[in-house]
């Protein structure tokens, strides 16, 4: 529903945000329907998104009036326990914008203003378009994966899954410093592209034996990790059999709740798993890495149509039109 609506009430620690580019989520598409309980409406969905401060709360310091911002998809409290060691993705108290579920509702950028806390906002460096910038919450949830991945220099990884995320985690892996990157997908375009973001090989799954190839290359140990970006038996249990004894698995994938899990080679092949979840401090780097251009999220951005055209938009992606990646909807 495309509709007029009050203006949000900026709180003194907020400011006001107008919002220039609002990227669709995986999780805007799947709240709409109800089956995550998350969307409840009536909500403005969108988190994803970046702006010029177009007023700032009584208490804000350190932001003016037609600043380029963008802000952290998380609303954290900065005062429990996690937030104080650094843990913001932690948070007890988190509210997702464009989020309403049991416990808050919380209006999100599908919109011309959003209000947002200060202390979750970041500046957007000068070559930085925002739609560009819009890309940064997807940015950081494959960077802070990385992040939570133990590895050396030049060491060999498997990428489960070639999705924007997936895309997203090859580019930041070269960017880390890996050595050999195996992007592993069923789509052959994906693969093409996942070569266009660092990785060395695209492997893809209904056409040769995964494990087999991953052995062949790397001196028939496994790989020393793999990133899953799917969630589901069959992807988790690839990332698991690429790895070589003692080598560590980062989970970021979770289409399906629970999954089928081979405990005991994971105990005996004494592997390290990881959960990963969005982002925790990460946003600044980010930005920096979309600015000068070592992370390109051009390519993932299919289309940036108007806001008034979003409903059609949300059809087609929850249709799952193939090919269309991240649309990102202009107010
Ligand atoms: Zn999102
Ligand atoms: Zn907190």
């Amino acid at each position: 529903m495309y509709e007029d609506v009050p203006g949000p009430q900026v709180a003194e620690d907020e400011v006001l945000i107008e919002v220039r580019a609002c990227g669709i989520c995986g999780s805007d598409v799947h709240g709409m329907d109800g089956s995550t309980g998350r969307r409840r409406p009536p909500i403005i969905m969108g988190h994803e998104a970046s702006g010029v401060i177009a007023e700032v709360g009584k208490k804000v310091s350190g932001w003016n009036q037609g600043e380029r911002v963008t802000f952290d998809s998380t609303v954290y409290c900065g005062s429990c326990w996690f937030c104080r060691r650094g843990e913001i993705n932690l948070c007890d108290n988190r509210r997702v914008l464009g989020v309403s579920c049991e416990d808050y509702r919380q209006h999100g950028a599908f919109a011309e203003y959003v209000a947002v806390p200060e202390r979750i906002l970041y500046r957007l460096p000068e070559a930085l378009s925002f739609e560009r910038a819009a890309m940064v919450e997807a940015v950081s949830v494959a960077v802070h994966a990385v992040e939570r991945t133990p590895f050396s220099l030049g060491d060999t990884a498997v990428v489960v899954g070639t999705g924007m995320i997936g895309l997203l985690v090859v580019r930041a892996l070269r960017l880390a410093g890996c050595g050999t990157i195996i992007a592993v997908d069923l789509d052959a375009e994906r693969l093409e592209l996942a070569r266009k973001f660092g990785a060395d090989v695209g492997l893809k799954a209904d056409d040769c034996d995964v494990l087999k190839e991953v052995t062949r290359r790397t001196g028939g140990r496994g790989a020393d990790l793999a990133m899953e970006v799917v969630g589901t038996s069959p992807t988790v249990n690839t990332a698991l059999a690429s790895v070589r004894k003692g080598g560590a698995v980062t989970l970021v994938g979770n289409l399906k709740p629970s999954i089928e899990l081979p405990l005991q080679a994971v105990v005996t092949r004494q592997l390290s798993l990881y959960g990963s979840c969005a982002s925790s401090g990460e946003y600044p780097a980010c930005l920096d890495f979309m600015g000068c251009g070592a992370i390109e999220v051009e390519a993932l951005i299919s289309a940036t149509p108007p806001l008034a055209e979003g409903a059609a938009w949300f059809k087609r992606l929850y249709d799952r039109e193939p090919g269309l990646l991240k649309v990102v909807l202009i107010p």
